[in-house]
């Protein structure tokens, strides 16, 4: 059996990081099996469309590496369905979908109901009142096939729904719950045509995940409640079942289902956050999974490998933000300097450090600024905190022991020296960086401790930082003598 699933959103616009999961899980089970992944777009909630919402999606899981095999892809910025079951959007399967509930409606698994919506108001109220659970009330189901063919002939507003039969039992198998059993007296006549002729979400996904030869249903554990009607629907219509597996939620510190409420959600505030894709995806990979080690740090292959759908748990992943920082500060740390360079660039220019002009022109020079910085930083938005010292002359003694520093005796003649090196060199780089340390001590006596910090103290107004003689390139001629200048002046 060749291994097909599917990672099945409704186009809201944004790829929920849940869903994210939801999708890398789909993929990394289908490429450890050798089987399919498929995009599918479940929109036949017309009230939900958002204008572009397909393409943002498709973008945001080719930013996290999570391509899919089959379904609806983005070429040169167009939609294209690719592979043989399509269509791949649901909105445009709507004749197989009449097809298909003709056949039930004609085996009796299903009836029209002409129950209007202020009927159904008063019965849920009445149950309400009463203590009931609310459901439907079966009023419609013995209604017959001809008078239902005359009522919908004279335009009666109607909807189709699954006659589910009496007390009986329906059982599943789940791969991370096990055997699910629930009883149909607990379950209501689900609709399964809408008034505005779409199927509606339980119908459509049945039907689409058996024409589609899907045989693992790996989805979030918010639709395991609707699972027994769409194991019933199986049986309706004569066909077998896939296997299912309920993704545990992603929880936020309070323990409750992370919503969008709560800030930065959608992976596209990660991309934006200067997050990088490996990093988010190897962190989201552990957030319901734990491998049999206690390994952390995986590639997308190495998880191809050890991702496990029988180590997923049952209990919701709390999202830990500074393990997530953890994780992505090893991918920046390794990053291509180019690639964390234009993730910082725009929150630079935020900032109001550069503008757009500089980024272009000085872009050489921030490079070295993040490589600088690369292993001080999570995420690429952080730089902002550490760059304030390379834009601003005025230096700031951080502490009392950068204060303490500024005081000792020999250190006007220290800066003096250094003062004199720099406007005489030619060029200010890594090399002049190391050279100036040795010639100043060869030349003064001054060594260790009483050299290289109060040089950082002077330049940068802290004890500790990122590595001198880059720091000085980065820095340069110009500032670091008006840095110099100003100590001078304004604190010893
Ligand atoms: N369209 C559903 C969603 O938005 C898909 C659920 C499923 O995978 O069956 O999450």
């Amino acid at each position: 059996m060749t291994v097909r699933v599917r990672f099945a959103p409704s186009p809201t616009g944004f790829v929920h990081i849940g869903s994210l999961r939801t999708a890398l899980y789909n993929y990394l089970f289908a490429k450890q099996k050798g089987g399919k992944y498929i995009l599918r777009v479940e929109d036949t909630d017309r009230t939900r469309y958002v204008e572009g919402a397909i393409e943002n999606m498709i973008e945001a899981l080719a930013w996290a590496g999570v391509e899919h095999d089959e379904g609806v892809v983005l070429e040169d910025g167009k939609l294209v369905q690719k592979g043989d079951f399509g269509p791949y959007i649901q909105s445009e399967r709507l004749d197989i979908y009449q097809e298909y509930i003709d056949d039930l409606l004609e085996k009796g698994h299903a009836y029209y109901c002409f129950c209007t919506k202020e009927r159904l108001d008063k019965i849920r109220e009445e149950q309400k009142e009463k203590g009931e659970t609310s459901g439907y009330d079966g009023h419609c189901r013995n209604i017959s096939m001809e008078e239902a063919k005359e009522r919908i002939a004279n335009g009666e507003d109607h909807v189709v729904r699954l006659r589910l039969p009496e007390n009986k039992n329906i059982t599943f198998h789940d791969v991370v719950r096990g055997t699910v059993t629930v009883n149909t007296n607990d379950l209501d006549d689900q609709v399964l045509i809408k008034t505005d002729g779409f199927p509606t979400y339980h119908f459509a996904v049945v039907v689409d995940d058996y024409l589609m030869g899907i045989t693992h249903v790996i989805r979030g554990e918010e639709w395991i409640i609707s699972t027994p009607k769409h194991v019933y629907l199986y049986e309706a219509f004569g066909w077998e079942a896939p296997e299912y597996v309920h993704l545990p939620n992603i929880l936020n510190s309070e323990r409750k289902k992370l919503s969008k409420r709560q800030g930065d959600v959608a992976a596209k505030d990660f991309k934006d956050k200067g997050y990088l894709p490996e990093g988010l995806v190897n962190y989201l990979a552990l957030v319901g999974w734990s491998p049999e080690d206690n390994q952390e740090i995986f590639s997308m292959e190495e998880l191809k490998e050890k991702f496990a759908l029988e180590r997923v748990s049952k209990s919701g992943g709390v999202f830990d933000t500074d393990k997530l920082n953890w994780v992505n500060a090893h991918y920046i740390k390794d990053a291509d300097l180019k690639e964390i360079t234009d993730l910082a660039i725009p929150h630079l220019i935020k900032a109001g450090y550069i503008t757009e002009e500089e980024a272009k022109e000085k872009y050489e020079w921030l490079c070295d600024l993040v490589k600088l910085l690369q292993e001080k930083v999570s995420y690429m938005a952080e730089i902002i905190d550490q760059v304030d010292i390379f834009f601003k002359t005025e230096i700031k003694p951080e502490d009392e022991q950068a204060e303490e520093i500024l005081k000792l005796e020999h250190l006007p003649h220290l800066l003096e020296v250094l003062a004199q090196k720099v406007e005489d060199a030619e060029v200010i780089d890594e090399v002049f960086g190391k050279a100036v340390f040795k010639e100043i001590q060869k030349e003064t006596g001054y060594k260790g401790k009483n050299l290289f910090m109060p040089v950082r103290v002077a330049l940068t107004g802290a004890v500790h930082g990122p590595d001198m003689p880059l720091t000085i390139k980065v820095l340069g001629k110009q500032s670091i003598l008006s840095r110099i200048e100003y100590v001078k002046n304004n604190l010893l």
